[in-house]
């Protein structure tokens, strides 16, 4: 019977959506516990957010001050000795998951499954390959503990139960190293929704022209509460910063409304919204590929569309 250890993304006190996700994951795998684990310097309510989810059997928390911010390096010995006694070890497929996971398969011999999409049995998964334009079943060997990074957009967050799981303290006896620590943490400060978890989000990409410009973006954003995001092209010419870029090589996202403004639609970046509820675009090339895959298109020139569509919810 499989046993699935949940790695708990955190930040600021508060578990990350990302979590329930994996956890979704984990209980496709239809295994005799659910475990999830959480690092922190202060893990309590954190902890007490885990133990509501539902499918999750108990919650472990490793408390420590080296566990204050998300090393890798750090947390990857002390989650590859709690993994002893479990089949799978799954972490979400997030900057967090991609940065941990890796270190973990590593510490424990075996091969990283990444990007879990759908699981077939519990050593059967599907994942994405060629920037999502084909998908791979993958089977891992049966003689192994398996370590796979969960894609968060084709996952539905868990949800929350009324009876909370046990917590358990646990104190491990790992050495960890000391080649990595922590100076600090340069984060973009910004009251709106996180681009990652958002139910709206509006990128705008190369069409916008400028970073001047952008604040047409931004400014719709807020008017109707969503993230911002970009394409890559807007994100190297410098409109935004690098932590807005949706697509391959950025974000994978599956907000319920997505705006894609001044975006031609490049597989590259497709394939960071692949799993959208409704997806608008606006554009003024009415051949762009993103009309391909748009619910709903306008053709036009977005900086006269947007302010009739700021004029059209007042
Ligand atoms: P463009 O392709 O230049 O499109 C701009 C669009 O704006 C055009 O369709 C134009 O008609 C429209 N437009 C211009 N002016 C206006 C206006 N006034 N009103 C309305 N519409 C207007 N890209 C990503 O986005 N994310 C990734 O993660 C990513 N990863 C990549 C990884 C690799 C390995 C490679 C090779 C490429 C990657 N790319 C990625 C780049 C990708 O191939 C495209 O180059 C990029 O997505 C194009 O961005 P864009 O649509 O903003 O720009």
């Amino acid at each position: 019977m499989s046993k699935v250890l949940v790695i708990a993304e955190h930040l600021d006190g508060k578990l990350n959506s990302s979590t329930a996700r994996a956890i979704s994951a984990a209980a496709a795998i239809k295994p005799e516990a659910i475990d999830v684990l959480v690092l922190s310097d202060k893990a309590d309510a954190i902890a007490a957010e885990a133990a509501k989810i539902q499918g999750v059997n108990r919650v472990l928390t490793v408390e420590r001050p080296e566990n204050a911010h998300p090393l890798a390096a750090a947390l990857a010995p002390q989650i590859a000795q709690v993994a002893a006694g479990y089949s799978h070890v799954f972490a979400p497929s997030t900057t967090f998951g991609k940065d941990v996971a890796p270190r973990v398969a590593a510490l424990l011999g075996v091969a990283q499954v990444s990007d879990v999409m759908s699981v077939e049995d519990s050593h059967t998964f599907k994942r994405p390959i060629y920037a999502g334009n084909a998908i791979i079943t993958v089977q891992a060997d049966p003689s192994h503990i398996i370590v796979a990074t969960i894609r968060t957009a084709s996952w539905p967050a868990a949800a929350n139960v009324a009876n909370s799981a046990s917590i358990e303290a646990l104190s491990l006896d790992v050495a960890l190293p000391s080649h990595t620590r922590f100076i600090e943490l340069k984060q973009g400060k910004s009251d709106r929704p996180d681009l990652q978890s958002a139910n709206k989000v509006v990128s705008g990409g190369r069409g916008v022209g400028s970073k001047e410009n952008f604040e047409i973006i931004y400014k719709f954003a807020d008017k109707i509460g969503a993230a911002v995001g970009a394409s890559r092209a807007a994100v190297d010419a410098g409109y935004v910063p690098n932590e807005l870029q949706v697509g391959q090589t950025g974000k994978i996202i599956a907000p319920e409304l997505y705006m894609a403004i001044g975006i031609s639609g490049a597989i590259q970046h497709l394939t960071g919204i692949k799993d959208a509820g409704t997806i608008v675009a606006i554009n003024k090339d009415a051949e762009a590929p993103i009309f391909e895959i748009a619910d709903i298109g306008l053709v036009g020139d977005l900086f006269k569309l947007i302010p009739e569509l700021e004029q059209a919810i007042d």
